[in-house]
């Protein structure tokens, strides 16, 4: 394999720019219809080719429970403020080369990216870059807890709708993820890939 185009990191926004002219997997005939993508999500200087079998946020245009140009107060969600992009990726580690030539070092397999985003001053962006080649796995990270208060041993975990959307789309293109859809389908919410997704307005 060679390539010439630089790896695209998917914990920048550059991502995120990137995703948004992507195609969705429930879109597409077959895996094959979704480009290949050079990207690193690290910095050890790891790369891989992948192809993005899904994607959400849960970032939304409008504040909640507090005014723009002030805080939320603890315990207050704002997905204006704070947000999550997540990505399922099916991709192969390489390694250089040189001369634009890249070998497979590892199988292909799952990554799952979770990125916690803030807009606020002084906050972190908040990574999570899973390898796995279990598509359980995947299933597992989709789930969050469901108050802010969370305990391990006695917190509620469900899945988001914009990782519900990332799993859905998936389970087009990945048979693995198809079956666990099917079994699961119960627990697996309707997708929302983003706020805008659902707009009242739309058609009126
Ligand atoms: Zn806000």
């Amino acid at each position: 394999m060679s390539t010439t185009t630089a790896p695209i990191d998917v914990r920048t926004e550059a991502f995120a720019d990137f995703m948004a002219d992507y195609p969705y997997a429930s879109e597409v005939d077959s895996i094959a219809d979704l480009p290949l993508q050079f990207f690193t999500a690290d910095d050890t200087g790891e790369v891989f080719y992948a192809r993005v079998l899904g994607f959400g946020s849960s970032y939304r245009k409008t504040h909640l429970n507090h005014a723009p140009g002030t805080k939320p107060a603890p315990g207050k969600s704002c997905s204006r403020c704070r947000w999550t992009d997540t990505a399922i990726l099916w991709a192969q580690p390489v390694e250089d080369e040189g001369d634009g030539r890249f070998k497979p070092i590892a199988r292909w397999q799952y990554v799952f990216v979770s990125l916690g985003k803030s807009a606020i001053e002084g906050e972190w962006q908040r990574d999570t870059i899973i390898w796995t080649e279990d598509a359980e796995d995947v299933l597992r990270k989709l789930f969050v807890p469901t108050k802010k208060d969370f305990r391990r041993d006695t917190g509620d975990m469900a899945i988001p709708p914009h990782n519900a959307a990332a799993f859905r789309d998936a389970a087009c293109v990945d048979e693995r993820i198809a079956d666990l859809l099917a079994r699961y389908e119960p627990v697996i919410p309707q997708g929302s890939r983003n706020g805008a997704d659902v707009d009242p307005l739309a058609g009126l």
